[in-house]
C-alpha cells in the first residue's frame, strides 16, 4: 500500500469526478416517442420500482380504483402496472428499519401492528432504547438520547418483506406486477413523459443476443411514477431532460452495510451508536458514519433476531474506506459481541441512501411523470428515517394521479405542492441543514449539528450548501488498518457476504456498471474499499502510484449505487440479476 500519491490533476488532489463514467445519458436513456401500436403494451399507470414508495402508490391507486368503476375501465385492461427489475417485490429492498407506523396505519387502516407481525414484516414497537459514543474499539459512553434518536414506539420492520406484502396487496388489488423486469428508458414524446421501455433480456457479455434473447417492450401510460429508490436510473435522466434541479443542492449518499443475525437471548432496546469509532476522527477522513443494533422477534417462528448495521456518509475522502469492513470491526466492539455471542448471521446486503434531504430534493413533477420516495430524496438522515416518508410520498402521488385522471387533467403537479404540505414536507424541511455541518468532520461540524437539531431547524439560518461526494480529493490513507482479519464466525470477507444474498447474476450477462478502466490509484483503491460486493479489483502487479487498469467483477454486484456518488455509475442490470433479500 503506498502512502498518499497524486498524478498531477487539480493541483495534485485526486478528484474521482475528474474521470466520469462513459454514460451519455440523454442518448441512452431516454427515448424519443413510442413503437407503434402493435408493438407496445398500454396500460394506466405505470410504476417503475416495486419497493416501498411504489407499492405504497400501487396500493392507494387500487383503493381508489375499487370505488370508482368508471375510472378504472378508462384505465383498461391494466390499470396499474409495477416494473420491478428483482426476482420478486423485496428482492433489492433493504433498510435498518425502525419505521413510524403512523404512514402505514393510513394505508392499511384497517391492519393491527399485531396483524403486521403475523404477516412477517413486523419484528416488535420499541420499547427501550439506549445511544452511545464509542471512542474506541473497547469504549462506549451511554449519552442521553438527541431527539433524532427517539424511537419509542416506533415498529421494527423488514422492507424486504414489507414489499413482499405490499406486491400481494397489490396483485389482489388488480396491479400487473412485472417482476425480473428492468425499466432501462425513459419514453419522451412531444415533451411529456409518456411510458417506460423494458430493458432486452438474454444478451451476451458484449451485448450480442444469446440463443434465449428476448426484446424490450414499450410500455405507454397516462402516468408514469419514478419509484426507483435511492439511484434512480430513469430517474437520473428525468432530472436531466426537465431540469428538475435547477436551483437545487447536489444530491449526497451514504452507505449502509447492514447484517441479520439469530441470536439465543432476545436484545431488550433498540441501540444506536454515534461514533467516532470506528469511523476515524481526524477531519482529514472525511468520515462520518453511525450505527444501529435493533431487536427483532419473528412472531411467526419465535426466533430472536437483531438487525444490526453500519452507514457512512459517502463524502470521505480516505479512499480505504470500507463501510463491509468497518461494519465486521464493529462486531467485534464488547458492546455488540456480547449481543451476538452464539448466535449466527442470516442476511446481510448493502445499499445507498440519498443524503442531501429537503435542499437536495429535485422538483417532482415533470409532465406525465412524478418522483416519490428515495428517488425523490425523502430521507431524513439525522434519524435515519425514510420508509414512512416513501409511504406518505407514494400514497399522496397516488391521490394526485388520480385526480387528475379522473378529471381528464394532465398536470400531476398538485402532488408537489400535497409534499410540502404534508408530514413528510414539514419533517424534510425542520432537518433541512443537520447534516451539511458534517462535511466538516466529526469535531467541527457536531456543534453546528446540535444547533440545527436544538433549534428545531431555525439555526442555522438560510440554506447550507452540500459538496459533491465524487468532488471530495481522494488519498490513500490508513482506514484499512482498523479491518479485522474474516474469521468466518463472527467477521466475514465481501464475497461469502455477497454469497449469503442470493444473488443471481447471469456469468455471461452484459455489465451493467459504466466506470472508466484506466484511472488514478487513489480512484481504483476508493472504488476497490467502498464496494460491499468486492466487484472492483486492482491487478497485484499495478504501479504503487499513478494509472492502474481496474478488473471490473460486475457479476458480484448486489446494486448498492454507491459507485454512483464517487465516479462512476450503476445501470440497470438485466432483470431479474441481483440479490435476493428476504428480511432486509
Ligand atoms: C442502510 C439503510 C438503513 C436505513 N434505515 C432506515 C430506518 O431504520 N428507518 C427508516 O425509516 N428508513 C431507513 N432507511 C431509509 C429507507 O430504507 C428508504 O427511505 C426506503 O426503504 C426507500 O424506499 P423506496 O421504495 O423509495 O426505494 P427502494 O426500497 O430502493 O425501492 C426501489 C425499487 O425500485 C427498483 N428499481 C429501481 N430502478 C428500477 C428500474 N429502472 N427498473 C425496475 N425496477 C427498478 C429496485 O429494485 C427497488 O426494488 C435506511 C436506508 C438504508 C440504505
Ligand atoms: S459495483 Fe454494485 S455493489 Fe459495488 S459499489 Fe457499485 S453498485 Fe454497489
Amino acid at each position: 500500500m503506498s502512502a498518499s500519491s497524486s498524478n498531477g490533476s487539480r493541483n495534485g488532489k485526486v478528484v474521482p469526478a475528474d474521470f466520469p463514467p462513459p454514460v451519455d445519458s440523454p442518448k441512452e436513456f431516454i427515448k424519443r416517442g413510442l413503437d407503434g401500436e402493435d408493438e407496445r403494451i398500454e396500460v394506466g399507470v405505470a410504476i417503475v420500482g416495486g419497493g416501498t414508495a411504489g407499492l405504497a402508490c400501487a396500493n392507494r391507486l387500487l383503493q381508489l380504483l375499487a370505488d370508482d368503476e368508471a375510472l378504472m375501465e378508462r384505465l383498461g385492461e391494466v390499470p396499474v402496472a409495477i416494473v420491478e427489475k428483482a426476482k420478486t417485490c423485496g428482492g433489492h429492498n433493504l433498510s435498518g428499519a425502525v419505521m413510524r407506523p403512523g404512514p402505514l396505519q393510513e394505508l392499511f387502516p384497517e391492519m393491527t401492528r399485531e396483524e403486521w407481525r403475523k404477516e412477517g414484516f413486523a419484528f416488535g414497537e420499541v420499547t427501550k432504547e439506549a445511544v452511545y459514543m464509542t471512542p474506541t474499539s473497547k469504549l462506549h459512553v451511554r449519552i442521553p438520547t438527541p431527539p433524532p434518536f427517539k424511537n419509542h414506539g416506533n415498529e421494527i420492520v423488514s422492507v424486504s418483506a414489507l414489499a413482499r406484502f405490499q406486491q400481494r396487496q397489490a396483485e389482489e388489488g388488480g396491479a400487473y406486477v412485472l417482476t425480473e423486469t428492468s425499466a432501462t428508458q425513459l419514453i419522451v414524446e412531444d415533451g411529456r413523459v409518456v411510458g417506460v421501455r423494458s430493458g432486452d433480456k438474454g444478451r451476451g457479455k458484449d451485448g450480442e443476443p444469446l440463443g434465449n434473447f428476448e426484446p424490450g417492450t414499450d410500455i405507454k401510460a397516462q402516468a408514469t411514477v419514478l419509484a426507483e429508490g435511492c439511484w434512480g436510473h430513469l430517474t437520473g435522466a428525468a432530472i436531466r431532460e426537465f431540469d428538475l434541479a435547477a436551483g437545487r443542492e447536489p444530491q449526497v449518499w451514504e452507505l449502509g452495510v447492514k447484517e441479520v443475525w439469530k441470536v439465543p437471548k432476545s436484545l431488550d432496546r433498540l441501540i444506536h451508536t454515534v461514533g467516532p469509532w470506528p469511523a476515524k476522527l481526524p477531519g482529514k477522513y472525511g468520515q462520518v458514519g453511525g450505527t444501529w443494533l435493533y431487536p427483532m422477534k419473528d412472531e411467526r417462528t419465535g426466533d430472536h433476531l437483531v438487525s444490526l448495521g453500519f452507514v457512512v456518509g459517502l463524502e470521505y475522502a480516505d479512499a480505504t474506506t470500507s463501510a463491509h469492513d468497518l461494519l465486521q470491526a464493529f462486531k467485534l466492539h464488547p458492546l455488540v459481541r456480547k449481543i451476538l455471542e452464539g448466535g449466527e448471521r442470516v442476511a446481510w446486503g448493502a445499499k445507498a441512501l440519498p443524503g442531501g434531504g429537503y435542499w437536495s430534493m429535485p422538483k417532482l413533477s415533470m409532465p406525465g411523470a412524478v418522483i416519490v420516495g428515495d428517488a425523490g430524496g425523502m430521507v431524513d438522515t439525522a434519524a435515519l428515517k425514510g420508509v414512512h416518508h416513501c409511504i406518505t410520498s407514494g400514497k399522496l402521488a397516488a391521490e394526485a394521479i388520480y385526480r387528475a385522471l379522473k378529471a381528464g387533467e394532465t398536470s400531476f403537479e398538485s402532488y408537489e405542492y400535497a409534499i410540502e404540505d404534508s408530514s413528510t414536507g414539514r419533517e424534510l424541511y425542520q432537518v433541512r441543514n443537520t447534516r451539511q455541518p458534517f462535511q466538516k468532520g466529526f469535531l467541527r461540524g457536531g456543534p453546528l449539528v446540535n444547533l440545527a437539531i436544538a433549534s428545531r431547524g431555525k439555526l442555522p439560518p438560510g440554506r447550507l450548501a452540500w459538496h459533491r461526494n465524487d468532488e471530495k480529493p481522494m488519498f490513500i490513507g490508513d482506514t484499512y488498518k482498523r479491518y479485522p482479519r474474516p474469521d468466518g464466525r463472527y467477521t466475514f470477507d465481501k464475497l461469502s457476504s455477497v454469497f449469503i444474498t442470493g444473488n443471481a447474476t447471469r456469468d455471461d450477462a452484459p455489465n451493467h456498471i459504466r466506470v472508466q478502466k484506466h484511472v488514478p490509484r487513489e480512484v481504483a483503491e476508493t472504488w476497490k474499499w467502498m464496494c460491499p460486493a468486492g466487484v472492483y479489483e486492482i491487478p497485484e502487479d499495478a504501479p504503487e502510484s499513478g494509472p492502474v487498469d481496474v478488473i471490473v467483477n460486475y457479476t458480484n454486484c448486489v446494486q448498492c449505487g454507491a459507485i454512483t456518488a464517487k465516479g462512476g455509475r450503476l445501470t440497470t442490470p438485466e432483470g431479474g440479476d441481483g440479490p435476493l433479500y428476504q428480511i432486509t
